[in-house]
């Protein structure tokens, strides 16, 4: 590799207490058109825990140092010395002030880390390590404190300027406005934030059970301040819920969201005032899908909760991310799911995680919850973090059953109020509560991989016993080559021909539905008194994260489909059908009697629909994704993937068009609305419309443009616009439809990275080419995130079939993209990667063109962020 990056590695396994602590922070901003100059005064004392080393060491990166005193008294180079990562002052005092000037430039700013601007405003993103591009300081989260933050700007510059906490003071002064704030809770630098703009504000109220008034403000542009309600409503809610289902009370006078146009992820948990990338907050009937309305609140959630699993209580070093992340997933997804349909969105998070994070799982960049080693640490921001983590406390919520859980979680915010603490405290508090023993499971935080569970069964009709084995396997990963035995809950049913049997486990009765502890090799359980033989019902639930493997019969199948009473289950029956006949047809075999199975199934479904949860339903319709199907191959191949499910969509659109139609024509009045029968009825319907679309026939593309143009919300709208331009034959309608819909939505920002989107992602065509010409749009802008995502990552992740093009055209374009925004923004660049260290699942054709692409990119100068990804992904050959 001949690219230029550092490679220094940082370990878990070299964790120290940091050698000083920061008792006060005081920092001051002064911001100019053209830099801005931070004075901070830090009272620093040796920590007791430290080594005891004579010299102070403060990180920062890319800052002018313009004055540098210790208790006044000013220092000279031969005091200090700087590198472009540190700060190193010599033989330092016990107990001092520490005085520091330094200039920053946030109009040059393009990695959106730091200060930087999005459109006009000043704003920072500090996590993880981005305060040190701010100000000199012991940037890590071990290191907490108290904070005051003053911001001085020219008199009319801003009307809002805004930092963690309480507002103590905001004066004007010869010109300039200067505003103080103070937060009484300590922190770690991660969680400061300035913002300061010219903004409108959405304000409201928040009693809290102890009577408390909370002001809640939430920031944007002027002309979204009608695309608020939806959040601050939300935010409302999760306040509410988090005091009743975790007793947790909001603890501030003030809670604060601004809304960003450039922002690198979704939203960030600063204390008191979280930042929200636009695509998070704001939301509009007439502009926003009933999807991004469900994210909007489920991420609004996300960043109030993280309010104690992250803020009051923090992670004492990066390697325990998901200690904040996991846990504050798994709020957020039972804040969802008590808000919306719990069935759907168990759905969804199975999906996210069989889909996304079994891959990531089983390539290149496999980490465990709590990983043991990065280069960077902004590429750990992934699916295992924060997905695989969630599901890992879910587990242990599981186990220990909701009562002691709650115990648990008091005793561990209780405990650890105002500290930096691991994993393992948390796993400790489970454990003290509930007297279980948790070592075994414990390995779900240090061990990476997927596990695989073989499961065979036996039914002895003579002594009405039913046996079922269940072997479990951890294939390695890389560095983590011997994998042990994982402790996992295994949630179970037995279907009769009518309904769940009663289970009977050495004669205990356990009702009808059970968990069983599998922490063995090889485990087999019996099933007494079974006066049928049964049909297993598995993993209800998802209640792990694994893989399973079963042998079912077709008419179990059907028969779990149409009677399973657990949501995850039915859906994943019939996921297992639609796999069944997708494999054997990529495999080309013969599949007819899969296929009649599956499409009997679904017009029994479509034919009832009324009888059943109409948003279940459309879950229940979609099939198995191709990332998805790829990971069942050793090596994949992705244009017989992506032909097989296009034929299956063909062939279930033209058998069962009479039913697709009858059920959209039937669900036409209820599609009215925001409520959940109403999102759930248009969910449904555009199901159906999107197979109708299948069909080669003016009248169905009729009924799409129709919809297009009468629908009175976005989901509606757009749905038809994804089922124009999606259809297999190009027509002049999904052109008009696209130029109609840019031309009504071109001023709202959101709305046309949906137009950017639904091209990226068209299956049929010269899409690579498409998407070069978007790149040069009007609209598009190379800097923005939501733009990058909206185009680029839709065509490499999102657009199967396109990406994969045997040409190998598609990897080298994300190559030469990435390269390019890692001038820019490396965070970015990296993400975008992904795709790409996927080589190894995909036919040797495929996979070398794969490699390809990643070494034209190890030939470059590199961001140790975009370095990190490109060489762990090549060197995946030895593994
Ligand atoms: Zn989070």
């Amino acid at each position: 590799m001949s690219s230029t990056a550092p490679t220094t590695v940082t370990r878990l396994a070299d964790y120290r207490a940091p050698e000083f602590l920061i008792e006060k922070t005081q920092l001051t901003f002064e911001l100019h058109e053209a830099y801005t100059d931070v004075s901070s005064q830090l009272t620093l004392v040796r920590n007791l825990q430290g080594s005891q080393a004579a010299h102070l060491q403060l990180h920062g990166e890319q800052l002018e140092l313009l004055t540098l005193a210790i208790d006044n008294r000013m220092l000279t180079s031969k005091d200090y010395r700087t590198t472009p990562q540190n700060l190193t002052i010599y033989n330092v005092p016990e107990r001092f002030v520490l005085h520091c000037t330094t200039r920053i430039y946030p109009e040059k700013n393009t990695a959106l880390e730091g200060l930087y601007r999005s459109s006009g405003m000043y704003c920072t993103q500090c996590e993880a390590e981005g305060f040190r591009k701010i100000t000199y300081y012991l940037d890590r989260p071990d290191v907490m404190s108290e904070f005051e933050t003053i911001i001085i700007a020219d008199e009319d510059a801003f009307s809002t300027m805004l930092s963690n906490g309480n507002c103590v003071s905001d004066t004007v002064k010869d010109g300039k406005r200067i505003v103080h704030w103070r937060d009484p809770f300590k922190k770690p630098s991660y969680l400061f934030a300035l913002v300061a703009g010219n903004l409108a504000c959405l304000e409201d109220h928040f009693t809290t059970q102890s009577g408390r008034q909370v002001l809640l403000q939430i920031y944007t542009a002027a002309k979204d301040q009608d695309k608020c309600h939806f959040a601050m409503q939300s935010l409302k809610k999760a306040m509410r819920w988090d005091e009743q289902t975790y007793g947790r009370e909001y603890d501030l006078d003030r809670f604060m969201i601004v809304a960003v146009d450039d922002f690198n992820m979704g939203a960030m948990e600063n204390k008191g005032l979280n930042v929200f990338n636009t695509s998070c907050v704001l939301a509009h009937p007439a502009s926003t899908t009933d999807a991004a309305f469900r994210r909007v609140e489920g991420v609004i959630g996300h960043e109030y909760f993280h309010n104690w699993s992250g803020n009051r209580v923090t992670c004492r070093d990066w390697f325990q991310l998901s200690l904040k992340e996991g846990l504050t997933v798994f709020r957020d997804s039972e804040f969802s799911a008590d808000m919306n349909s719990r069935a759907v969105k168990r759905i969804e998070d199975a999906n996210v995680i069989r889909s996304v994070q079994f891959v990531e799982d089983a390539g290149p960049m496999a980490h465990p919850v709590r990983p043991e080693s990065y280069m960077e640490i902004s590429n750990f921001y992934t699916v295992t973090i924060y997905e695989k983590g969630a599901e890992v406390v879910r587990m242990l919520a599981n186990i220990l059953g909701p009562a002691l859980y709650r115990q648990a979680t008091d005793l561990y915010f209780n405990r650890f109020d105002g500290q930096a603490v691991t994993c393992d405290d948390f796993v400790q508090c489970m454990e003290e509560v509930s007297g279980k023993d948790l070592s075994q499971f414990r390995l779900w935080y240090s061990q990476a991989g997927t596990p695989h569970l073989q499961i065979s069964d036996h039914y002895d009709a003579a002594h009405q016993q039913y046996s079922l084995t269940i072997r479990q396997h951890t294939p390695a990963t890389p560095g983590q080559t011997d994998k042990k035995v994982l402790h996992i809950p295994f949630k179970i049913a037995l279907y009769g021909n009518q309904a769940a049997l009663p289970l009977v486990i050495n004669g205990q009765n356990q009702g009808t539905e059970t968990v069983l502890d599998i922490c063995q090799n090889e485990q087999t359980i019996v099933f007494e008194q079974v006066t049928e033989s049964p049909i297993p019902s598995l993993l209800r639930s998802f209640s792990a994260p694994v893989k399973i493997s079963y042998d079912y019969q077709l008419p179990q199948l059907q028969q779990l489909i149409l009677l399973d009473n657990d949501g995850f289950c039915r859906w994943d029956a019939m996921q297992n059908l639609m796999r069944m006949v997708l494999s054997k047809a990529i495999d080309g075999e013969d599949n007819h009697a899969e296929q009649a199975a599956l499409i009997a199934v679904i017009k029994q479904l479509l034919t009832n629909h009324a009888s059943m949860d109409a948003a279940l339903l459309a879950c229940m319709l979609s099939l198995p994704n191709s990332p998805y199907l790829a990971s069942l191959y050793e090596k994949a191949d992705p244009v017989a993937i992506s032909q097989a499910r296009t034929q299956l969509q063909d062939q279930i659109a033209s058998e069962l068009q009479t039913e697709l139609l009858n059920c959209y024509q039937t669900l036409q009045d209820q599609v009215h609305g925001l409520t959940a029968p109403a999102m759930a009825a248009r969910s449904l319907r555009n199901a159906a419309l999107a197979y109708l679309l299948h069909i080669d026939e003016a009248r169905y593309r009729e009924l799409a443009q129709q919809q297009f143009a009468q629908a009175d919300n976005m989901t509606d709208q757009y749905a038809a616009l994804c089922a124009l331009v999606h259809a297999e034959h190009a027509t002049t309608m999904a052109q008009e439809a696209l130029a109609a819909f840019y031309q009504q939505w071109q001023h709202e920002a959101l709305v046309v990275n949906m137009w950017f989107q639904v091209q990226a992602t068209r299956p049929w065509g010269d899409v690579l080419q498409t998407v070069q010409k978007l790149l040069t749009h009007e609209a598009f802008d190379a800097r923005n995130p939501n733009k990058l995502r909206a185009v680029i990552a839709a065509f490499a992740s999102q657009n199967f079939a396109q990406f994969h093009d045997k040409s190998g055209q598609g990897y080298q374009f994300l190559a030469e993209q990435i390269a390019d925004i890692d001038q820019r923004n490396p965070q970015m660049a990296s993400r975008l990667l992904t795709p790409l260290t996927h080589w190894h699942q995909f036919t040797d054709a495929h996979a070398t063109l794969m490699r390809a692409a990643l070494e034209s990119l190890a030939q470059r100068e590199l961001s140790k962020d975009v370095y990190e990804v490109v060489s762990k992904s090549l060197n995946q050959a030895s593994h």
